[in-house]
C-alpha cells in the first residue's frame, strides 16, 4: 500500500522542475493528486495550461488520479479555488506542498519595488493564501492535515543577488514557525523543504553546470516524508536536500549574558568588549 492512499494533495506550482517530481511521486503513493500550476515563464511572466496538464497526463498514464488547477497561488481568489478544485474533485484535502515559485535576481542596489514585491507575492503571500484556504477546510473537514513549505539556503543564509527571494524565504520560515503552532490544535503538521536542484530556475547557475547529480527526483522523497503519516507530529521543522545530502536548518538562541549593575542596562562598550561571549552558542 502506497503511503498516502486515500489522501487527496495539492501540489503548487507542480507543471514543472520540483513540484513536478513531488506530485508525481505522491500519485505513485496513492494520493489522488491537484497539480497547479500557472504556466508561467521563470520570472513570473505569461501564463498557459500545457505544463499542469502534461503532469496530469503523465500520472494518468500510470493509473494515477490528478486534476489540472491554473491559477495563481498569489491571489487569495486563485488560493480559494485551488482548494475549492481538490473538494470539488475528490471531496477533501489532506496535504498541501507550497511549492510555486518564480525568480527575479537583482543586486540590492539595483531592485525596484516591482521586482521585490513581485517575489513576495509568489512564495511569502502565495504560500500564506493557499495555507490558510488549506486549513479552514481541514478544520471544517476534520483529521488533521499536513502542509509542506518551500524556503531556501538563500532565505536561510543570504545570497548575493536575492534581496527579493531570500526576503520571501525567510519569511516563509517564519510563517512555517508560526503555522506550526497555531494549528497544532487542528492536527495540522506545518513543515519546510529547503532545496537544491537542477531545474529551470537554476540550471544556468556555473554550480549546476555539468552536474546530473541534483536532482528533483533527490528532492521529492522528502516532501513525501513530511507529507505522509511517517513525518508523525514532528512540526516546524526546516529539512534541506541537495542530491543525496539531507540535512537540517535550525535557528539558535544563545545563552547570551546577563548585567546585575545598572538596572541590567549595558553600554555599547561593554556590548563592545563582551561580543564573542554574547554570541556563543
Ligand atoms: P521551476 O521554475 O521549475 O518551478 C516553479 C513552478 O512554479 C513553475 O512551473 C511555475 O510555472 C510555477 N509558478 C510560478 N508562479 C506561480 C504562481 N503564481 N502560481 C502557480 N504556479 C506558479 O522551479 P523549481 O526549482 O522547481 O522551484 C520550486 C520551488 O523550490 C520554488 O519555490 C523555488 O523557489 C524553490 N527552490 C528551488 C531551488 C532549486 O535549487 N531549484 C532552490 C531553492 C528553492
Amino acid at each position: 500500500m502506497g503511503l498516502l492512499e486515500g489522501k487527496v494533495a495539492i501540489v503548487t506550482g507542480a507543471g514543472g522542475g520540483i513540484g513536478r517530481a513531488q506530485a508525481l511521486l505522491f500519485a505513485r503513493e496513492g494520493a489522488r493528486v491537484v497539480v497547479n500550476d500557472l504556466g508561467c515563464a521563470r520570472d513570473g511572466t505569461g501564463a498557459s495550461h500545457e505544463a499542469a496538464d502534461a503532469v496530469v497526463g503523465a500520472i494518468g498514464d500510470f493509473g494515477g488520479q490528478a486534476v489540472a488547477n491554473y491559477d495563481s497561488v498569489a491571489t487569495v481568489e486563485g488560493a480559494a479555488r485551488l482548494v475549492q478544485t481538490a473538494v470539488e474533485s475528490f471531496q477533501a484535502v489532506h496535504i498541501l506542498v507550497n511549492n510555486a515559485g518564480i525568480l527575479r535576481d537583482k543586486s540590492l542596489l539595483k531592485m525596484d519595488e516591482g521586482t521585490f514585491d513581485e517575489v513576495l507575492a509568489v512564495h511569502l503571500k502565495g504560500a500564506f493564501f493557499c495555507t490558510q484556504a488549506f486549513a479552514k477546510q481541514v478544520v471544517r473537514q476534520g483529521g488533521g492535515g499536513r502542509v509542506v513549505m518551500t524556503t531556501s539556503v538563500s532565505g536561510m543564509l543570504g545570497n548575493f543577488g536575492q534581496a527579493n527571494f531570500s526576503a520571501a524565504k525567510a519569511g516563509v520560515y517564519g510563517l512555517t514557525r508560526t503555522a506550526a503552532i497555531e494549528l497544532q490544535k487542528h492536527r495540522i503538521t506545518v513543515n519546510a523543504l529547503a532545496p537544491i536542484a537542477k531545474t529551470r530556475m537554476t540550471e544556468d547557475l556555473p554550480m549546476f553546470q555539468g552536474i546530473d547529480s541534483l536532482t528533483p527526483d533527490h528532492i521529492a522523497p522528502a516532501a513525501l516524508f513530511l507529507a505522509s503519516d511517517l513525518c508523525g507530529d514532528r512540526t516546524g521543522h526546516v529539512m534541506a536536500c541537495a542530491g543525496a545530502r539531507l540535512y537540517a536548518f535550525k535557528v539558535v538562541e544563545t545563552p547570551g549574558r546577563f548585567k546585575d549593575a545598572d538596572n541590567g542596562i549595558w553600554t555599547a562598550q561593554e556590548i563592545a568588549s563582551h561580543w564573542d561571549a554574547l554570541v556563543k552558542v
